[in-house]
């Protein structure tokens, strides 16, 4: 059910309000929907979430022959729909969570107010920021911020990875069971990663460092909009240089989604929202996080899917004992 922008300024109240339409937000969904709570359902800004900017999915179980980003948040979409959830398309541009029914203003879409939210606002790869980068990146020419999604599209090349972090690390290690060699370019002469992952890094033939320096270009075969090199300058010396890759994986860090919940919600050093340890509850009674938005290690759809799952039971439990029942 798709909600028709009515009246803006009528304030809406319900159960179950679902801040994102990633895996994390729809699964909420579909779960929140099969026990009667009639879930309506904020888009975001990014409606599907961070799938919808990968091309073929190979690891979200249930499709065996892979599917593409899109059309997997079409189906989550779809079955969301189907157990009655309202999708309202807007992004939430403000809340209020210091007393009860919470309140939620949205940039098109008025105010709302519910008993209970599930935040599923996630979390975007940051990126170097350069023209060729995001060009490659759009047309599917060999940039990712994934090694576990895309590693293994990448077979018998040469790779790069970006980043100094336990991230750039565990990239590297991974990506070295499909590439040739996998050139780590990092922009000071110390790593931020853990001993352990350096060590590991360190101790694979395969992977090889380039200090000091940034990547400033990303070059592609003319025309068919294949990475071939990075272009690199050493930060030190300013000398440039080419590094030949058929891949670029940028591993500089994730922006979880939680501007809006700075000094509402418990949030970790890194910016994401603290949960309880084995839930999905966070700071304040009756609103939940789930998927990426809370979560910096796994960062899978399947995860977020799963915790999506248990963001709606936990909400349901919670309506239940807080007399807001069915
Ligand atoms: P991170 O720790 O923030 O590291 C980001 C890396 O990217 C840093 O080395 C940083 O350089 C570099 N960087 C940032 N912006 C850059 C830019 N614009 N250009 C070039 N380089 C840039 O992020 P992360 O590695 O994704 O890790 C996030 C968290 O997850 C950490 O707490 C990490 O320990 C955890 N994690 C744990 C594991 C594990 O234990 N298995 C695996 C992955 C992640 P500087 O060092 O110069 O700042």
């Amino acid at each position: 059910m798709k909600m028709a922008a009515n009246d803006k300024h009528d304030a809406k109240h319900v159960r179950v309000l679902i801040l994102g339409s990633g895996p994390a937000g729809c699964t909420a969904a579909i779960y929140a929907g099969r026990a009667n709570m009639a879930p309506t359902l904020i888009h975001g800004p990014a409606p599907g979430g961070q799938l919808t900017t990968t091309s073929d999915v190979e690891n979200y179980p249930g499709f065996a022959k892979g599917i593409l980003g899109p059309e997997l948040m079409k189906v989550f979409e779809e079955q969301a729909a189907r157990f009655g959830t309202t999708f309202v398309e807007t992004w939430a541009t403000g809340v209020d969570l210091s007393k009860r029914p919470f309140k939620v203003e949205t940039a098109t879409e008025g105010t709302w107010y519910a008993d209970t939210l599930i935040i599923a606002t996630g979390a975007d790869a940051m990126w170097l920021n350069l023209k060729s980068e995001q060009h490659l990146r759009e047309a599917g020419g060999g940039v990712s911020a994934c090694a576990t999604c895309d590693g293994f599209f990448f077979k018998g090349k040469e790779l790069v990875v970006v980043g100094g972090g336990d991230t750039a690390m565990e990239e590297a290690n991974f990506l070295t069971r499909y590439a040739t060699k996998v050139t780590v370019v990092h922009r000071r002469d110390t790593l931020r990663a853990s001993k352990i992952m350096i060590d590991r890094a360190k101790k694979n033939p395969k992977i090889g460092f380039v200090w000091d320096s940034a990547v400033v270009d990303v070059l592609d075969t003319n025309g068919n909009k294949k990475i071939r090199a990075v272009v690199v300058e050493n930060l030190k010396s300013k000398q440039k240089s080419e590094i030949p890759a058929g891949g670029l994986f940028v591993a500089i860090g994730h922006k979880p989604n939680t501007d809006l919940f700075k000094d509402k919600l418990e949030l970790d050093a890194k910016g994401y929202v603290k949960v309880r340890p084995g839930t999905t509850a966070t700071s304040v009674e009756g609103v939940f996080a789930c998927g990426d938005v809370q979560d910096s290690v796994y960062r899978q759809a399947v995860t977020a899917a799963g915790t999506g799952c248990m963001a709606a039971i936990e909400a349901e439990r919670w309506l239940e004992a807080n007399g807001a029942g069915h």
